[in-house]
């Protein structure tokens, strides 16, 4: 039968009715290990007793009140954040589009407000990924995202990604902001060298210009700290976050300075659902989780496990894949086979996994993923590449 969905993707044939941890269930029994964890969300894993508690309980309390009210759950979901990060304000959304959105219109409202309401461009990266919106899409400016939905949003400008000289060459007292993600996720999994990032902050303090990080995917613990930034030592002066901090309930949110965010004032925006009762209540599990030294050092431990045992895949399937990338939890196998070809391969052998710009395959498992299902993984995506071969052959 023909679906009554809008044909926007292009889906695999699976329906998974239940989820245990890192494991999906799909309506004929199969097992699959998810390495996807819904593209980076499902930061600890499906079904999570701690997250299912804080739901249920939320949802037999109180679902909406709306903003006209002061939100418990969402001022202590606030606070933690705060009191976790570079951020004095947040704002929260239902995704991550919405965080950028946000974003945008902070940059835009500080200038205004300092009176020099002229300096709007903001300076983006090629291969970013910021959201679907109209806003999102021509500040990622790729070709793909923005076709035949002009005219897109003035105001950006994109630059080869991690050109230093072409950001230094653009990057002036005229510029608004630069938005760019520590780790580009959609892009391919490609991390920003922390000596890039220490000179973009330098570059945005000297000219004034606002930094603004997208970590709605490579966030959230996903790199082995609570946000990729504080792998280089800088703070930013607005972040978006989503994905991971819902832990697959909907939530994001825009973390600023109180600098930063001096121009939005009552009235100045707004949003229905945005940090309703629910998804912080979600939220505030998943930040007693993650926001802990001793859970983010266990991701780093997986993480080079994982990374060692992607090495010896690679070395062992040269037709297949090129080379692993990545930081943290957050891996990518730039694959010498089409990446849509290893994914199917993937989904014979009972592993999930996602494709990434440039010809990847992103690896974003449950951060929860225990050392045997690391080692399962890789066996699954050994076999996977084993029947690319055959097949070549
Ligand atoms: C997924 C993603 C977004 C958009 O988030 P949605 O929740 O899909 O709106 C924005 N930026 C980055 C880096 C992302 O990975």
């Amino acid at each position: 039968m023909t679906s009554a969905v809008l044909p926007t993707y292009n889906r695999s044939p699976l329906t998974f009715v239940r989820g245990e941890g890192a494991w999906l269930v799909e309506a004929d029994g199969r097992r699959f290990l998810d390495l996807g964890a819904g593209i980076a969300v499902n930061a600890l894993g499906h079904a999570n007793p701690a997250l299912v508690a804080a739901l249920t309980a939320q949802a037999g309390r109180l679902w909406h009140v709306s903003n006209l009210y002061r939100i418990e759950e969402q001022e202590r979901l606030a606070r933690r954040l705060v009191d976790a990060t570079f951020a004095d304000t947040v704002f929260f959304t239902n995704s991550g589009t919405e965080a950028a959105e946000l974003a945008i219109k902070m940059v835009r409202r500080h200038w205004v407000a300092r009176g020099d309401p002229d300096r709007i461009e903001i300076l983006a990266f090629e291969g970013a990924f910021h959201g679907r919106s109209t806003g999102a899409i021509a500040a990622a400016g790729g070709a793909k995202l923005a076709a035949g939905f002009g005219p897109l949003m003035p105001g950006f400008r994109h630059l080869p990604w991690g050109d230093e000289a072409a950001l230094k060459a653009a990057l002036s007292d005229r510029t608004a902001a630069v938005m760019v993600e520590p780790v580009q996720g959609e892009g391919g999994i490609r991390p920003l060298p922390d000596a890039f990032l220490r000179g973009l902050r330098a570059a945005c303090d000297a000219t004034g210009a606002l930094l603004v990080l997208d970590e709605v995917q490579c966030g959230m613990g996903r790199t082995g700290r609570l946000f990729a930034h504080e792998w280089a030592g800088i703070r930013p002066d607005i972040m978006m976050v989503a994905k991971g901090i819902g832990g697959g309930f909907p939530l994001g949110a825009l973390l600023a300075t109180a600098a930063a965010s001096a121009a939005m004032t009552a009235g100045s925006h707004g949003s229905t659902y945005g940090g309703n009762p629910l998804a912080c209540a979600v939220g505030l599990a998943v930040m007693d989780i993650v926001a802990d030294e001793g859970f983010l050092a266990e991701v780093r431990r997986k993480a080079g496990l994982f990374r060692q045992r992607l090495e010896g895949l690679v070395a062992a399937h040269p037709g297949v894949f090129e080379a692993v990338r990545g930081q943290g939890l957050m891996l990518g196998l730039k694959c010498r086979r089409p990446n849509t070809d290893v994914v199917a391969a993937g989904h014979a052998e009972g592993v999930l996994t996602v494709l990434g710009g440039d010809n990847v395959v992103r690896l974003l498992p449950p951060l929860t993923i225990a050392d045997d299902e690391i080692a399962e993984g890789v066996a699954r995506l050994d076999r996977a590449a084993g029947r690319l071969a055959a097949a070549a052959a």
